[in-house]
């Protein structure tokens, strides 16, 4: 992995973001080390087009045009549900089913009314997962990628009003709560020993892994 990657005590990074929301989530994961975090739209970047049909594609696409537009290490991410019985639906498109402006239970009502529509009604039928991409892209075009998935069953009617999106139809595996009832701690935290059971927390405990010192 090139010298570039590492993310010392310090070093700028831009968050390849503008979104108020996980600009917030990215600054709490990453606080343990210090980093001299700035974003997209702080630097006031276009936004680029989420032009992918991948999750892969669109996180670079973001990654890349952060860092060539800063001259710096960007990280970007890319995210969505993607339910089994639904062939993998919404995916790459699961913020564009929230329609504009974006709704999110009118999202979730069309997760349920296509799961009804497959006549998935039990919760071996009812199974998904929200996946993450992140991806770290230096101005000269290497990048390196992330994964993480949190896997579990789609319930209705939804449940709880902590987090966002569709956290109220979604049960991760092992628990009989949504993450619509979860604290954020145990639900996308990171510290050192503790990974959150989101996507998002898996995935960046193995850009942590890799990167971070
Ligand atoms: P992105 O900005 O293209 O990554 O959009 C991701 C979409 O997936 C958004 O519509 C979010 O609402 C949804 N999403 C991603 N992560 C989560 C999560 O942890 N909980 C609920 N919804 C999520």
């Amino acid at each position: 992995m090139l010298e570039q990657f590492k993310l010392k005590k310090g070093a700028k990074l831009v968050l390849a973001t503008h979104n108020a929301g996980k600009l917030r989530e990215f600054k709490q994961l990453f606080a343990p080390f210090e980093l001299d975090l700035t974003s997209a739209g702080e630097l006031g970047l276009p936004e680029p087009a989420e032009t992918g049909t991948t999750f892969h594609e669109n996180a670079r696409l973001k990654a890349h045009a952060a860092a060539q537009g800063a001259g710096l290490i960007a990280l970007a991410d890319d995210s969505g549900l993607c339910v089994d019985a639904l062939d993998g639906d919404p995916g790459v498109y699961t913020a564009d089913w929230a329609g504009e402006p974006r709704d999110f239970n009118v999202a979730m009502q069309r997760v349920e009314t296509a799961l009804q529509a497959r006549g998935a009604t039990t919760p071996a039928q009812r199974r998904g997962n929200f996946h993450a991409t992140l991806c770290l892209a230096l101005p000269s075009g290497e990048d390196l990628i992330f994964d993480g998935d949190a896997h579990g069953t789609l319930i209705w009617p939804p449940r709880g009003t902590i987090g966002f999106g569709y956290d109220p139809v979604f049960m991760p595996e092992g628990f009989d709560i949504t993450f619509g009832e979860m604290p954020a701690e145990q639900k996308h935290a990171w510290s050192p020993g503790h990974t959150g059971l989101s996507h998002r927390a898996r995935a960046f405990a193995k850009l942590v892994e890799a990167c971070c010192e």
